[in-house]
């Protein structure tokens, strides 16, 4: 496993030899605002990875100190899809509302200790204040007023005395430091916004930088592992922790995040193209959304090995999706059972059809898993091939059905073309010809799938595509509309034939339908009268994977 060598392992042990920390705690911190994505699925490897390869334990906490657009929705989806994906956090779950209380004790310690202030500064001004990295800022005139009097005027704050955005509180760190951080930055600002778990109850509200320290302080957390981006708050970090005196301080290592290409994972983003109706909600398989990848048919163990082999680093990047399509191949290949279905229905009659000869056929379930078995498929005087399974004038490369030639039918014997029924226009409706049996050996070059028309079921099928047109989604300009580039082939609905085991797939069971690739019974909208497939990932060398991508 590669996730036990990458430099926060390495980080981690050195810690724990030189005697830093007795045990090795770590948390996933979502804010519950939104979707969990598959680049949060890397941060939750990862947080629960370490923890278990140190034998620690990871809790799972929502950050949830920013009332505008949190909900109860977002924390019981945020808690499925990490449960889905394969972890447990145990009794270790945890709201950053509940500590409210005790951040605020900790506010007060710090005006206690002369290293926080209230300020009246207004917000637009302050950017005034604070300057450029280059020139030291300007102090705030509130930023040496009396102690008592910042305590009174904070308290007053909680009390709701003052309109939303009069005064804030600040730390009294350093106004000439390089670092725009630690510029005397805000801790508490008044917000009348109702919280979905605290109500009304508070009309202030602790910023992140403050907020975050104090919840891995609170709970013990060693190890808090994060994206590049708070590199820079890291030092306001380490300066809360050390201000409200937490032994031993946990500490913040930050890695790269997940970029992947022809998608976009800007929360954001995935909010406008939900509400916007370009997909059809937060788990449209389309999206990289974990529970998207559900609904899709990806395996839980294929985005977990994704993760740990896309390892961990400090630089940014953009992942193929391709790489993730592999594993989800990989997994599926071993576990789905076979199933023949067409998508792009041609006839096939069998001039010389015997029912008193053979009726049905015996394939197996998997034939790279012999102990799931074979099943029986109904054979017929009438079958459904692929269209695209025959032309008329084959190129040299082309080794599937035309005219005069045999191919064998796959668990039943061969088919030979002998002459083909066409509508006004020309086009091949039914091709006419032989059957003969598997002993019969003819020398053919292909093999196709097929379902009987006359035991077929109808199935509906969503063949989907890459989100975007694209690859790199993030580069694209703000002045410039990312929308644009949105694909509209990501979906293109298909109705087809299929053998009669497929009515009786289990809603979310992943299948391969064979040559086409893998396709999910929909959670949603299979039932037993409607048999709605999702593809998961075509098959990486079929020559039919045309709808779509190649
Ligand atoms: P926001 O833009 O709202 O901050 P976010 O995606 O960072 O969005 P959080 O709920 O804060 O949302 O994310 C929870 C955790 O997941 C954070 O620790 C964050 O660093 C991590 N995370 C988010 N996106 C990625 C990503 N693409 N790759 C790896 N980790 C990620
Ligand atoms: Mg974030």
């Amino acid at each position: 496993m590669s996730t036990t060598r990458h430099f926060i392992y390495e980080e981690i042990a050195a810690d724990l030899a030189a005697g830093r920390y007795r045990a090795v705690v770590t948390r996933f911190p979502p804010e519950p605002n939104g979707y969990l994505h598959i680049g949060h699925a890397k941060a939750i490897c990862l947080d629960f990875g370490m923890a278990a390869a140190f034998g620690g334990r990871c809790h799972l906490r929502m950050d949830d100190t920013n009332p505008a657009k949190e909900s109860m929705e977002y924390v019981e989806a945020i808690q499925r899809d990490i449960r889905w994906l394969g972890f447990d956090w145990g009794e270790h779950f945890y709201y950053a509302a509940d500590y409210f209380e005790r951040m605020y004790e900790c506010a007060v310690h710090l005006i206690r200790t002369g290293r926080a202030y209230v300020c009246q500064v207004p917000q637009e001004e302050w950017k005034h204040y604070r300057g450029v990295p280059t020139e030291p800022g300007r102090e705030s005139p509130y930023r040496n007023r009396p102690i008592e009097e910042s305590l009174d005027l904070f308290a007053r704050m909680r009390a709701g005395e003052f309109p939303d955005g009069s005064m804030c509180l600040r730390a009294k760190i350093d106004m000439a430091s390089p670092n725009l951080h630690l510029r005397d930055p805000v801790l508490y600002r008044i917000l009348r916004v109702p919280h979905y778990r605290t109500g009304n109850r508070w009309v202030i509200y602790p910023t992140y930088d403050f907020a975050h320290p104090l919840e891995d302080a609170f709970e013990g957390v060693t190890h808090s592992l994060c994206t590049l981006e708070f590199e820079v708050h890291r030092p306001l970090y380490d300066w809360v922790i050390q201000s409200c005196g937490f032994q031993p301080p946990p500490r913040q290592i930050e890695f790269a995040r997940l970029n992947l290409t022809y998608t976009v994972m800007s929360k954001r983003r995935l909010g406008e193209l939900v509400r916007e109706g370009h997909v059809r909600g937060w788990d449209d398989p389309r999206l990289p959304t974990l529970c998207g990848m559900r609904r899709r048919g990806y395996p839980p163990e294929a985005i977990r090995k994704f993760c740990d082999e896309i390892g961990v680093t400090k630089y940014d990047s953009l992942t193929e999706y391709a790489l993730l399509e592999h594993y989800v191949r990989e997994v599926l290949n071993l576990r789905a059972p076979r199933r023949m279905a067409v998508l792009d229905p041609l006839k096939v009659v069998i001039k010389n059809f015997d029912d008193s000869v053979v009726r049905e056929v015996e394939v197996p379930n998997n034939p790279e898993n012999p102990a799931e078995g074979t099943r029986r498929i109904p054979f017929g005087r009438e079958l459904w091939i692929e269209r695209d399974d025959y032309r008329d004038d084959p190129p040299p490369d082309f080794y599937r059905l035309a005219p005069g030639r045999a191919v064998r039918l796959r668990g039943a014997g061969f088919f030979t073309c002998r002459n083909v029924v066409r509508d006004s226009s020309g086009r091949p409706i039914e091709i006419h010809g032989d059957w003969a049996p598997a002993s019969a050996r003819l020398k053919v070059r292909s093999t196709l799938h097929w379902v009987s028309v006359a035991h077929a079921v109808p199935i509906e099928v969503r063949l989907y595509d890459h989100l975007f047109t694209i690859p790199d989604v993030s580069a694209i300009p703000d002045d410039d509309d990312y929308r644009r580039y949105l694909n509209p082939r990501s979906l293109v609905e298909v109705r087809g034939w299929g053998e009669p085991a497929l009515a009786a797939t289990p809603p979310g069971q992943t299948v391969q339908f064979e040559r086409l690739g893998y396709f999910c019974a929909d959670s949603e909208d299979f039932r037993p009268d409607r048999y709605v497939f999702n593809r998961t990932v075509t098959l990486k060398d079929s020559p039919l994977a045309t709808a779509g991508r190649g």
